[in-house]
């Protein structure tokens, strides 16, 4: 079972990895956005381990919702209101239980993804952060919500396969073709995110 303290970790976690891998969420973005994805994620998950530091949140869904409002409050970028969205509709998904089974959290991630694709209307294969979202999401499902390890590989694999992808959704729609041959930065950071949870279970 999945107690709060693991979700507490999970977000430590991916804040943590935001801040290491910054600088290349930032060249990223610099490829086919504006440069800014390593900064916006820095500044929102350093408000949550804030937040988290100073509220009880004691429950998995209490802790989700909390980090999700942060998140929307506190990044500019679209990639704010998508991520807080991610995390606050998991964390209603997930309810007020103390304790939930990896396979409910498998269950309410796919609802948490589903709310992202509706707010920014992108599906598969439009070179946003749903590319490497889903695929966890699925690799979640096949094994029962019980290897966070797997969908973490999957969300890696989702990031790398944007690359050729053209971007439909997003600043880097606006560059088109020359979209094409770089990695999506929105990808990239739901791959640190995913791995985070992957790293929440030791
Ligand atoms: P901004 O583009 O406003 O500067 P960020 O740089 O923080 O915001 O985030 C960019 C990332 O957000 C993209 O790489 C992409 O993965 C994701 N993104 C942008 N628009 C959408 C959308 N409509 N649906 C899903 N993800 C999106
Ligand atoms: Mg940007
Ligand atoms: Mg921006």
């Amino acid at each position: 079972m999945l107690d709060a303290d693991f979700f507490r970790r999970w977000m430590t976690g991916a804040a943590a990895a935001v801040d290491r891998e910054a600088g290349r969420l930032t060249d990223l973005d610099s490829a086919i956005g504006d440069a800014d994805h390593g900064a916006n994620l820095q500044r929102g998950f350093a408000a949550v381990v804030k937040a988290l530091e100073g509220d009880p949140a004691g429950t998995p869904g209490a802790v989700l919702v909390l980090a999700g409002r942060e998140l929307i409050s506190t990044v500019g970028g679209a990639s704010g209101p998508l991520y807080g969205t991610l995390l606050r509709r998991t964390g209603k998904a997930l309810g007020d239980a103390a304790e939930v089974a990896p396979v409910q959290l498998a269950e309410a991630l796919r609802v948490g993804v589903a709310a992202v694709a509706q707010l920014g209307g992108a599906k598969a294969g439009d070179k946003t952060m749903l590319d490497a979202l889903e695929p966890a999401v699925e690799a979640l499902a096949e094994s029962l919500g019980a290897s966070f390890a797997a969908a973490a590989e999957a969300a890696d694999r989702g990031a790398l396969a944007t690359v050729p992808m053209r971007a439909r959704k997003g600043r880097a729609s606006y560059l088109g073709e020359r979209s094409v041959g770089h990695q999506d930065p929105g990808a990239t950071s739901s791959a640190l995110l995913i791995g985070a949870l992957a790293g929440a279970e030791a």
